[in-house]
């Protein structure tokens, strides 16, 4: 582990990796420190198109493709006999039209591997106990290692890509309550014997359970599939039992899943769950440090935005660095946490679409308007920061709008 250099990067997630490989092409040195060793477990899975930009740039494409993650092409949303198909090929960004379904352990390594491989120093098993910033924006950050000993490593500036960690916020008192109502998420890796009955496994389902709870449905290339159920705790409380007990219970109670999943095996011991995973923080960015992906707000899973979000947070993030370390004046309000934000607000209007049910009466309209879908598409790609898109530029009000008129139609 270096002790002394330009930039120190927190986590070795999506969003650290990203960054660290960025800020490292660009000459500086830099040093990445994760409190876990790899591989190791974290949910976030469906990737989406936009955030190939921000892979490609830090070089991690070719890496990617050489192991062969499964292809995803689009997003189904199916609620009983009702089917919204998305296809990442028909949307109005030119963009990237696919991107992959990834289990996290596999595809976070890959990315670490890669940064180790260009010489990005990643001291594994270390956690960030405490970071002292100086006026100058220098800092002196204490790591604890596995044997309890601890280390000091000087930096003049610091990237926290430390994701659900959220180090510097909750070291500096900058952790806000989300807006967001208080979910749950149960959910598991399972063998997937009858896949090749459904329309698959180049994309995600994303199956209404009932009007306040859905289903993730994510195969992978090696033929296992993700499947969580999302909802109010007070869902799961409607099936008692162990953990397994409780997810085959829920596998049984939904008519997309039962048939599919009847005789599946769990690849893991036991389903696993999180809850109240939404979070925000007073500010992105501060004197010789900027906060990147999960640590500057989550919303929810619905959308597949986090890693999205993440990736391209620390791409942006880690270009305004260069610039500093370079001289020049960096507005990191103006240039980052406003940009950033922008795309995040997109995201929390349909999020908070879903949960209301206007989206409902969008995606399962008989009388969906094709060019009007490719712009909604868009959105479900992470195409977020593109205003040529009215449904970008005007989200909340074309969104309520468009509902409105389409549940009008339904009740003549
Ligand atoms: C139920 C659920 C489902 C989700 N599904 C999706 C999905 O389908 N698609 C999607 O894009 N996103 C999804 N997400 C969101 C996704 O999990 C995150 O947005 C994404 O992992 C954020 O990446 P990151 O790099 O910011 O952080 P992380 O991936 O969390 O990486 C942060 C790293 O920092 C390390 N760290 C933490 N504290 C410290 C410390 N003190 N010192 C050193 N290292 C530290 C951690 O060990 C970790 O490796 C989901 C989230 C939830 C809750």
């Amino acid at each position: 582990m270096q002790h002394e250099v330009d930039v120190l990067v927190i986590g070795a997630g999506p969003s650290g990796s990203v960054a660290a490989a960025i800020i490292h092409k660009a000459g500086l040195s830099v040093q990445v420190v994760e409190k876990m060793r790899f591989p190791r477990f974290v949910i976030g899975e469906s990737l989406l198109p936009r955030c190939m930009e921000a892979l490609d740039e830090a070089g991690f494409l070719p890496a990617l493709k050489a192991k062969g993650f499964q292809q995803k092409d689009g997003a189904k949303f199916v609620w009983d006999e009702l089917v919204c198909d998305f296809n990442f090929s028909q949307q109005f960004t030119h963009g990237w039209q696919w991107t992959w379904q990834v289990p996290r352990a596999d595809f976070d390594k890959v990315l670490a591997d890669e940064c180790e491989s260009r010489g990005i120093d990643i001291a594994y098993e270390t956690e960030v106990i405490n970071v002292v910033i100086n006026e100058d924006g220098h800092s002196v950050t204490t790591v604890k290692q596995k044997d309890g000993t601890t280390d000091t490593i000087k930096a003049k500036f610091i990237v926290d890509g430390s994701g659900y960690g959220r180090v510097l916020p909750t070291l500096f008192g900058m952790n806000n309550e989300s807006r967001q109502h208080t979910r749950k998420a149960v959910f598991c890796h399972i063998t997937d014997q009858h896949r090749e009955n459904y329309v698959e496994p180049n994309r995600i389902i994303i199956g209404v359970h009932d009007p306040e709870t859905w289903i993730w449905v994510i195969p992978f290339s090696n033929g296992n599939t993700s499947v969580g159920y999302v909802g109010k705790p007070e869902f799961f409380e409607l099936f008692p039992g162990d953990a397994e007990e409780q997810f085959r219970a829920l596998l049984a109670a939904n008519a997309v899943l039962a048939h599919r999943f009847a005789d599946t095996e769990f690849i893991w011991d036991q389903p696993r769950s999180l809850q109240a995973w939404s979070s925000t923080t007073d500010t992105f960015y501060g004197n010789g440090f900027v906060l990147t992906g999960n640590v500057t707000e989550f919303l929810d899973p619905v959308f597949s935005s986090g890693v999205t979000l993440a990736v391209t947070s620390a791409q942006k993030a880690a270009n305004l660095v260069i610039k500093h370390f370079n001289g020049e004046q960096v507005d990191w309000q103006k240039d980052y946490m406003d940009i950033m934000l922008r795309g995040i607000d997109v995201f929390r209007t349909y999020v908070n679409a879903w949960y209301d049910g206007d989206l409902f009466d969008i995606f399962f309209s008989e009388q969906r308007d094709s060019a009007i879908m490719d712009k909604i598409c868009s959105i479900l790609a992470g195409y977020v920061w593109d205003e040529r898109n009215p449904f970008v530029k005007n989200h909340e009000k074309n969104i309520r709008n468009l509902s409105r008129y389409l549940r009008s139609l339904k009740n003549v």
